[in-house]
C-alpha cells in the first residue's frame, strides 16, 4: 500500500537510478514512500539484459550522490577518464584531454552496481518501502491509485496520493495518462559489444573514452573494473541487419574499426546476439498533472529522455531528484506548491541539454578527427588556462559544474561572440572583451579532480 505522511500516500514508480535516489531523499526528510518496480529485485536476479553496461557520471551526478553519501563509494567503484581517445580511420590514435588542466575526469561507473548501492540504501532508510515484480499498467484517475501487475499476471490497485513516476524512456504513467509531448526516435539506434582483458590487463588505455569517429556511425568504448570494455556501436538503424553472417561482421569491422577488431574475439557471437537499442528524446509538458484522483508528476527519463552523448541523462535525472527535494523545503512540504515549482525549474534546463546532447553526437561522430576541431579545443583550454572562471568551455561546464543547463547555451554564445570580435579588433576591444567576460562569468563550483593522467 502506498506510503502515507501527513494524510497523502506517496507512491514512486520505477526503482531505477532516478527513483532510488528520490526514495532516499523523501525517506530522509521523513516522507513514507513505496516505490514498484516492474523487474525483480536485480541485486538477486542479476542485471536487465538491453542496458547500457556503464555510465559516465560527472560532477552533477557526484553531487547528487554525495548528498545521500553515497559519492565515495561511487568514486572508489569508478574509473575516471581524463580524456577522450580518438580512433580515426587510418590515423594515429590521439588523446584529447577535457579540462584545461587534464586533470578533471569523467567517471566510469557501472549501471548494474550503481543501482545496487541506490536500492541498498532505500532498503535502508526507514520509510521506504520497495515493491518488486510490480509492474505498473496505468493510474486510476477516478480512485487515485496505481494499477499494477505481478509477474504472475495478477492485476490490483493500490491507492496513491501522490504518484511520482521514474519509469524510465518510455513509461507507462506518462503514455497512460497521455502527457502532452513526445518521443522523438533517433535514426540511429546501438548495440554493445565487448573488449576483453589481454593478458589480465586493459586492451586500451581506460583512463579515457575511446571514439572511433567514422561520420554518420560511431563507436565509444568505456572501462571497466574487470578490465574489459563496453563498447557501443552507434549506426542508422536499417544498417545493422545488413551484416548477417559472421563473415559480415567480421569483414565491416576489418575495414571500419580495423585497429580494434583483433581486440574482440567474440565479435561476430556478440554481434548476433545483443539487441539493438533505440535513443530518444521525449519532450514532454507539462509534467505535473493535478485533479485525477491523484498529483502526478514525472522525472527522470520518464519526462525528458536525451541522447547520451553527452553523457548526462543520469546526471540530469540525478538533478530532478535533488530539485524535488529542494522544492519540498521551499514550500513546507506540500505536494500541489513543490511539484509546481519542480517542473518550473527543471524544464528550461533539460530542454538545454536535450539540444546539446543532439549537438555532441555531431562532434563526436565527426568533428573531434578534424584538425580544425583539435586546433579549436587547444585554444579554448589556453583560454580557459588564460581566462580562468571568465572563458568556461562549454564541455567544462556540462560535465564539471553544476551550473544549470539553461544558462550555459547563452554564455557560450556569449564567449563566442566576444572572441569573434577579439579576433577581428585590436587590444582596445580585446581589453574590453576581458572586462565584458569578466563580468559575464561566474566560476563554475567545480567537480571532482581527478588523479593526473598516467
Ligand atoms: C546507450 C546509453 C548510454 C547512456 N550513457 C549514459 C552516461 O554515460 N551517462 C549518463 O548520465 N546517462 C547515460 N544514459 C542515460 C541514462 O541511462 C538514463 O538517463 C537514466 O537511466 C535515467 O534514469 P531513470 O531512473 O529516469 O530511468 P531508468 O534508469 O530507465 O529507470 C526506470 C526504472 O523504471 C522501471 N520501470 C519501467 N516501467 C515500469 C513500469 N511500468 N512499472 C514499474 N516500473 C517500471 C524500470 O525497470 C527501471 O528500473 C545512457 C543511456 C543509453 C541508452
Amino acid at each position: 500500500m502506498a506510503a502515507e505522511h501527513g494524510g497523502e500516500r506517496v507512491a514512486i514508480v520505477g526503482a531505477g537510478l532516478a527513483g532510488c535516489l528520490l526514495a532516499v531523499l523523501l525517506g530522509r526528510r521523513g516522507v513514507p514512500v513505496t516505490v514498484y518496480e516492474r523487474r525483480p529485485d536485480p541485486r538477486a536476479a542479476g542485471a536487465e539484459r538491453g542496458r547500457s553496461i556503464n555510465l559516465a557520471i560527472s560532477a552533477r551526478g557526484l553531487a547528487a550522490l554525495e548528498q545521500v553519501g553515497l559519492k565515495d563509494q561511487a568514486l572508489e567503484r569508478a574509473l575516471p577518464m581524463h580524456g577522450r581517445m580518438v580512433h580515426p580511420l587510418g590515423g594515429a590514435q590521439n588523446f584529447q584531454r577535457y579540462s584545461a588542466d587534464g586533470e578533471r575526469a569523467i567517471n566510469s561507473i557501472g549501471r548494474a552496481e550503481l543501482n545496487s548501492s541506490l536500492l541498498d540504501t532505500a532498503e535502508a532508510t526507514p520509510g521506504v518501502l520497495l515493491r518488486f515484480s510490480q509492474r505498473v499498467t496505468g493510474v486510476d484517475a477516478t480512485a487515485g491509485g496505481l494499477l499494477l501487475e505481478d509477474a504472475d499476471g495478477r492485476v490490483s490497485t493500490e491507492p496513491a496520493d501522490v504518484v511520482l513516476a521514474g519509469d524510465g524512456a518510455f513509461s507507462a504513467v506518462r503514455r497512460s495518462l497521455r502527457f502532452d509531448g513526445d518521443a522523438d526516435f533517433l535514426e540511429h539506434g546501438y548495440k554493445e559489444l565487448t573488449i576483453p582483458p589481454r593478458g589480465g590487463e586493459f586492451a586500451l588505455d581506460p583512463d579515457a573514452l575511446h571514439i572511433w569517429p567514422r561520420g554518420t556511425a560511431m563507436m565509444i568504448a568505456l572501462p571497466n573494473l574487470d578490465r574489459s570494455f563496453t563498447c557501443t556501436l552507434f549506426w542508422p538503424k536499417g544498417d545493422f541487419a545488413a551484416l548477417d553472417t559472421p563473415e559480415r561482421v567480421t569483414a565491416f569491422f576489418a575495414a571500419h574499426y580495423p585497429d580494434v577488431a583483433d581486440l574482440m574475439p567474440a565479435l561476430a557471437a556478440d554481434f548476433a546476439r545483443n539487441p539493438v537499442g533505440s535513443l530518444v528524446t521525449v519532450r514532454c509538458w507539462p509534467w505535473v498533472r493535478d485533479g485525477e484522483g491523484a498529483l502526478i508528476a514525472l522525472l527522470g527519463d520518464a519526462a525528458h529522455a536525451i541522447v547520451p552523448f553527452f553523457g548526462q541523462g543520469a546526471n540530469c535525472a540525478f538533478e530532478d531528484c535533488l530539485e524535488i527535494d529542494r522544492c519540498l523545503d521551499e514550500t513546507g512540504g506540500r505536494w500541489g506548491p513543490a511539484l509546481a515549482l519542480y517542473q518550473e525549474r527543471r524544464k528550461a534546463n533539460t530542454d538545454a541539454i536535450a539540444e546539446m546532447a543532439l549537438d555532441n553526437f555531431v562532434e563526436m561522430r565527426d568533428r573531434v578527427s578534424s584538425p580544425v576541431y583539435r586546433m579549436t579545443r587547444a585554444v579554448q583550454h589556453a583560454l580557459e588556462r588564460r581566462l580562468a572562471g571568465r572563458y568556461v568551455s562549454r564541455y567544462e561546464l556540462v560535465s564539471f559544474s553544476t551550473v544549470p543547463y539553461a544558462r550555459i547555451p547563452a554564455r557560450i554564445r556569449r564567449q563566442n561572440l566576444v572572441l569573434a570580435g577579439a579576433a577581428s579588433g585590436g587590444a582596445l576591444l580585446l581589453a574590453l572583451i576581458l572586462r565584458m567576460l569578466g563580468r559575464a562569468a561566474g566560476r563554475p563550483r567545480s567537480g571532482r579532480r581527478g588523479r593526473p593522467r598516467r
